[in-house]
């Protein structure tokens, strides 16, 4: 059977040296801030805009949301934008994503201040991380590394599969394992042999939103398997991978939910505080 990876006990470490960070901060004078900008009334968006504002509480971070109606225009949304990246308080702004029909995801994204940019989502922070420059990286992937480095899983040299190549996960998660020196393949609806690819990995990254869809047969034996799906199926949460079947192959395996969600928020705070430390 496989060792699972606690996501949420890695995730508690890296919050507690976030708050030591945050705190550490304060004594110099600065204020952790990180502004949420919530728009409209996507019920997941609003239980992850919750969870945002009990972890920056819990390390420490002024945190500030703003609810904006799901009538929000463009120009209401780009002047808030506007008035945070002006707002010595706030280190990190949030855009939830997704943004109601009819407003331009990258517009919105690309205003924030780079500098301010803690989802790593504006062209530059992209840019940056895709030439290998140090950067504000996305949380998810950023966890998914950080929960690999503390597991003391080596990554340089390993064959590395990512299914899916969203923006948000896929791509940037490849990008971070190619830093890592490791040999990237990534997959997506139109691979040929999807078993085939992912057969070859010694860490498997899935990221498609597909409840169950990678079975053991898909596994290779020992391979360390990351699940970041995260699914509603009949009121429960599963991952994109078929956990009990899949356990039996993989040597080690992130639980949904427990997994790489819990990550996904503490790198959130590390990201503040990276953020506050360099505007100082
Ligand atoms: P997207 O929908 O943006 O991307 C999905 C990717 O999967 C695409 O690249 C798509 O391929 C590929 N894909 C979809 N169906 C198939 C298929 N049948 N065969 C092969 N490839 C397929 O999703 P996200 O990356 O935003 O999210 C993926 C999952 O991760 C979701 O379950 C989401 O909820 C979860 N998530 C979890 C987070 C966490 O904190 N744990 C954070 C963010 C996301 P193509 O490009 O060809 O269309």
């Amino acid at each position: 059977m496989a060792q699972l990876i606690n996501g949420r006990e890695i995730a508690k470490q890296v919050r507690q040296e976030t708050a030591v960070k945050v705190a550490a901060l304060k004594e110099r004078g600065v204020a952790c801030g990180l502004a949420v900008v919530l728009v409209g009334e996507n019920p997941a968006s609003k239980v992850y805009v919750r969870m945002k504002q009990k972890a920056c509480a819990e390390v420490g971070i002024y945190s500030e949301e703003h609810k904006l109606p799901e009538t929000t225009t463009r120009e209401e949304l780009l002047t808030l934008v506007d008035q945070l990246n002006a707002d010595s308080k706030i280190h990190g702004i949030l855009v939830q994503l997704p943004l109601p029909d009819g407003i331009d995801e990258l517009e919105v994204l690309s205003r924030v201040d780079p500098k301010k940019d803690v989802d790593g989502f504006h062209p530059i922070n992209v840019g940056r991380l895709s030439i290998g420059e140090d950067t504000l990286v996305p949380c998810t992937p950023a966890g998914v590394i950080e929960m690999l480095h503390r597991e003391d899983d080596s990554i340089q040299g390993q064959k590395v599969v990512v299914l899916g190549r969203s923006n948000i996960v896929g791509k940037p998660v490849a990008q971070l394992f190619l830093r890592e020196n490791a040999t990237v393949t990534v997959c997506h609806s139109r691979t040929k042999d999807l078993a085939a690819e992912c057969r070859q990995a010694d860490i498997l990254v899935v990221a498609v939103g597909r409840p169950a869809m990678v079975k053991r047969e898909w596994v290779k034996p020992g391979a360390v398997v990351i699940d970041v799906g995260i699914n509603r199926v009949d009121d429960a949460l599963v991952g994109d991978v078929d956990f009990d079947s899949v356990s039996e192959v993989a040597g080690r395996i992130t639980p949904v939910p427990g997994g790489v969600g819990p990550m996904t928020i503490a790198m959130l705070m590390s990201n503040t505080a990276t953020a506050a430390d360099a505007s100082s």
